[in-house]
């Protein structure tokens, strides 16, 4: 998604073309769906590179010959199984009834499947595809049924049965549910809880689900000759603009654009869907702020531009800021058709900030902000287990810049007050000598000046006028261009006192930091890792919460997330001692390289995963910044 294409095609094809494609078995996925628990053993199964067991009569009998023997026997049908349409691989059985259920993939040749090659010659293309796919693959299981768990007459009842797609949500993202390679083999993931009673094997019903039920899935939601071809091409069409319009953001001088039209409210806090169109007010640019843009498939567009600098938006309560702002961190993603976000982009390196009092923070030279600490605390390696509303802020700004953010966006919904402004009676009150901190509002021009953008919710204090290059006002959900009367109060008023507060120093470069141990970090010690929920990750004996991460969309990054942190510990714990040390940044790059090298498939293994979607580098970060048993030092 970010445009690196370099060299895709022929990885994909040293990944998937050449070597067969064996998977051994490794973690599961828990009921309904994927999780990273229960790491299994494995059979070495694995499709081509395998060799085929036989026929789909030949998987069959072997699961009707299983009918009523010990659960466990389901493991002996693992590996690939030839089918009129396609090849089923069950990689890895589960090992229980309760357990994690059994994951599996079907590969469907390219001159089967018949997807055009325009839908998947290039990069942004193919994902698009792929998500297409997995919808529809998704939804052919769904309306069958056929991904609710059958669950009767306790214990001894029958047992299991659901298969499980990994669904996205509003946003295309590159997944590994289906996979497309260079010669357009496509292959789906999905898990099937293999059925039982008690713990005896239902091989009947088995062989209903994966001989007789599977095969009219994948004829449905596979084949392009089944598929809507307007709709999947729309699709890609849209995706592929949507990306366009982001990339062609920094020769706009842009950092981010919000199309005429789009109807930017969800449908309620707890849900990502768009607002009833009649009910919401469609966003119009201001004539002063409209930019327009060439889209390789929807033609010319007309938006508002958000430019390079800052970029302030102000109104009063409930009229519409903070959705703006949403709209905008959201911006880094692709959208499905119909979203009401498909004309919103913003440049991949935004990163939303916030206040998080109780985090911890290591190693971060949050001296940029605060300084003084109380008990003269080190704050250019500033380490604590529970950060304040202010610190935790400073710390969350200086990690993104590490990592290389671009634009910060900030809500006045979640900053820590007085991280943002200290106005003239609290300045008398309290001396600079007693408080630490420099306000953002102090720094945001020497940010601006060094090429970091900032996008400021603002709707309580006019102190940032004065520091604004552009004042965006939400006034019952219309946007006003106000940057000339804003200019002219400042000027009026005169200038917020916090920026006598020694800031206008360069901000200069921010220090990077080098992991130096993780715990546990022996080769031989095993690290479980769990996903239940978006944002939040059990690490070992850790919860590592994430909530706090508004960009992190989905639970399948968090799982990618997940998935990274057990290869970051390899990789930390393996520097560690030796010559070369790699820094933070560093070793998101790497990990970003392998994953445009091989895909998410890097992430794991030897398992072919199909419930992770890309996480993007900043949430990475983040979660090993939040990690307590990361050790960093400053390089
Ligand atoms: P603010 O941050 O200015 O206080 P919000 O952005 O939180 O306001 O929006 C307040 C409410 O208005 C939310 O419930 C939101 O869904 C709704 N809303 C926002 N934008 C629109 C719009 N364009 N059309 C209709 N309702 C909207
Ligand atoms: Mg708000």
């Amino acid at each position: 998604m970010s445009g690196r294409g370099r060299g895709r095609g022929r990885f994909y094809k040293e990944l998937y073309g050449g070597r067969g494609r064996g998977g051994r078995g490794g973690r599961g996925g828990d009921q309904g769906g994927y999780t990273d628990e229960d790491p299994g053993p494995s059979n070495g199964a694995g499709g081509a590179a395998k060799g085929v067991q036989g026929s789909v009569q030949d998987l069959q009998r072997a699961l009707r010959e299983r009918e009523g023997r010990p659960y466990p026997a389901y493991h002996d049908v693992e590996g690939a199984w030839s089918f009129p349409e396609f090849l089923f691989v069950l990689d890895r059985a589960q090992s229980d009834p309760y357990a994690a259920p059994s994951r599996c993939r079907v590969q469907v040749a390219a001159e089967m499947a018949g997807l055009p090659a325009a839908l998947w010659g290039t990069r942004v293309r193919r994902i698009a595809t792929c998500d297409f796919l997995t919808r529809a693959f998704g939804a052919a299981i769904a309306s069958a049924g056929a991904d609710a768990r059958a669950q009767a007459g306790g214990w001894h009842g029958e047992k299991g049965g659901e298969m499980t797609v990994d669904m996205p949500g509003q946003h295309v993202l590159e997944r590994t549910s289906v996979v497309i390679n260079d010669q357009g083999t496509v292959e789906a993931r999905f898990t099937v809880a293999l059925p039982a009673r008690g713990r005896s094997i239902l091989g009947q019903w088995a062989a209903q689900i994966l001989c007789q039920n599977l095969p009219r899935y994948v004829h449905a939601g596979l084949l392009h000759a089944s598929l809507d071809a307007h709709a999947l091409a729309a699709h890609v069409a849209c995706v592929q603009d949507t990306q366009a319009l982001r990339d062609a953001l920094p020769g706009l001088g842009l950092i981010a654009f919000v199309g005429d039209g789009a109807i930017l409210p969800r449908r309620s806090g707890a849900s990502d869907a768009p607002m009833p169109a009649k009910e919401a007010v469609p966003f119009a640019s201001p004539e002063s702020l409209a930019v327009k843009v060439e889209l390789p498939n929807a033609g010319r567009v007309r938006g508002m531009g958000v430019r390079a600098g800052v970029t302030l938006i102000v109104g009063g309560g409930f009229h519409g800021k903070s959705t703006l702002l949403d709209a905008l961190q959201a911006g880094v993603y692709n959208k499905v058709l119909g979203d009401g976000r498909e004309r919103v982009a913003t440049i991949a390196s935004a990163v939303k900030v916030r206040a998080e009092d109780g985090r911890r923070v290591e190693a971060c030279d949050i001296s940029p902000f605060i300084s003084n600490l109380p008990m003269g605390r080190n704050t250019h390696a500033f380490r604590t287990d529970d950060a304040s509303g202010s610190t935790s802020q400073a710390a969350g700004i200086q990690e993104a810049l590490e990592l290389g953010a671009a634009a910060l966006l900030l809500d006045e919904d979640t900053c820590a007050t007085n991280f943002m402004i200290r106005d003239a009676r609290m300045q008398a009150l309290v001396a600079k000598d007693k408080e630490p901190i420099t306000p953002f509002i102090a720094r945001i021009r020497a940010l601006a000046a060094q090429c970091t953008s900032a996008v400021i919710v603002m709707g309580g204090s006019g102190d940032y006028f004065g520091v604004a290059d552009t004042v965006v006002c939400m006034d019952s959900f219309r946007a006003r261009d106000v940057t000339a009367e804003a200019h002219a109060i400042d000027a009026r008023f005169g200038p917020s006192p916090a920026l006598d507060d020694g800031g206008g120093a360069p901000y200069g470069a921010v220090r990077q930091r080098v992991p130096v141990s993780i715990l546990p970090g022996g080769p031989n010690e095993r690290v479980k890792v769990h996903v239940r929920q978006v944002g939040l990750i059990t690490y070992g004996e850790q919860q590592l919460d994430l909530s706090a991460l508004a960009q992190l969309a989905e639970v399948s990054q968090t799982r990618a997330i997940a998935e990274a942190l057990l290869l970051l510990r390899q990789w930390i714990s393996g520097c560690n001692g030796s010559a070369q040390r790699w820094t933070l940044a560093q070793l998101l790059d790497r990990l970003d390289g392998a994953m445009d090298e091989q895909g998410l498939d890097a992430l794991t293994p030897g398992v072919k995963h199909g419930g992770l979607a890309r996480p993007r580098r900043f949430d990475i970060g983040a979660a090993l910044n939040r990690l307590r048993s990361l050790h960093m030092e400053q390089s």
